[in-house]
C-alpha cells in the first residue's frame, strides 16, 4: 500500500501545522480511516484501542471542520475517567495551537465545581467532560449545548458499564434536539443507549 501523509486527508492548514509541531509523520491506521469521513461530516462509529492514536483520529477533522466563531462549545467529548477528560484536552488544545479561538476545558466529578463555574464563562469551544458532571453544569445553565456542531463519546463501552447510561443519553437527546450534526462513538453504542 502507498503511504499516506497527513497533507493528503484534507485536514485544514492550522491542524496541518500543529500534527507538524507534534512531529507526527504517517497518520495511522484509523486516522487514515476516520479523518476523511469526520471532514465529510458524517457520524462515525470506530472500535480503537488506547495508543493507536484515536484521540487525534476524532480531533484533528473536527478541529478542521468545526465552526468555533461562537462564544459557547462547538464541540463535546464525554469521557469516562476524569484522568481521560484531563489528557483528551490536553492533546486537543495541543492540536488547536495554531487556532487561537480554540480553547478547551475538562469538566470531570470531584473538582470543586466554583472553579469550573468560573471557567465555563470564559468562552470555551471543546468541552471534555464526563456525564455526571456534565449533567449537573446543565442543569445549573452553566454550559450551553445550544451550538455544539459534533459529541465524541471517548471510551464510550466504559462510560456505559460504569452506569452513565442514562445520562449520556439524556446529554445526547439534548444536543440532537439542538440540531446535533455528528456523533461520535465505538460501535455498538447507539444501540446500547437505544439511540
Ligand atoms: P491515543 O491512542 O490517542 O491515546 O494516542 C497515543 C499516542 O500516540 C499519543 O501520545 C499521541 O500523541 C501519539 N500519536 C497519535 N497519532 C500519531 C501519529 N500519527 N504519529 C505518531 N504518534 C502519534
Amino acid at each position: 500500500m502507498e503511504e499516506m501523509n497527513f497533507s493528503d486527508l484534507g485536514l485544514s492548514p492550522q491542524v496541518l501545522e500543529a500534527v507538524q509541531k507534534a512531529g507526527y509523520e504517517v497518520p495511522s491506521p484509523i486516522q487514515q480511516k476516520a479523518i476523511p469521513v469526520l471532514l465529510k461530516g458524517k457520524n462515525l462509529l470506530g472500535t480503537a484501542q488506547t495508543g493507536t492514536g484515536k484521540t487525534a483520529a476524532f480531533s484533528l477533522p473536527l478541529l478542521s471542520k468545526l465552526d468555533f466563531s461562537h462564544s459557547t462549545p462547538a464541540m463535546l467529548v464525554l469521557t469516562p475517567t476524569r484522568e481521560l477528560s484531563i489528557q483528551v484536552a490536553e492533546a486537543i488544545q495541543s492540536f488547536a495551537v495554531a487556532i487561537p479561538k480554540v480553547r478547551t476545558l475538562a469538566v470531570y466529578g470531584g473538582q470543586d465545581i466554583g472553579v469550573q463555574l468560573k471557567a465555563l464563562k470564559r468562552n470555551i469551544s471543546v468541552v471534555i467532560a464526563t456525564p455526571g458532571r456534565l449533567l449537573d453544569h446543565i442543569r445549573r445553565g452553566s454550559v450551553s449545548l445550544a451550538r455544539v456542531q459534533a459529541v465524541v463519546l471517548d471510551e464510550a463501552d466504559e462510560m456505559l458499564n460504569m452506569g452513565f447510561k442514562e445520562t449520556t443519553k439524556a446529554v445526547i437527546l439534548g444536543v440532537i434536539l439542538a440540531g446535533l450534526i455528528m456523533l461520535v462513538a465505538s460501535t455498538g453504542v447507539f444501540s446500547v443507549i437505544g439511540l
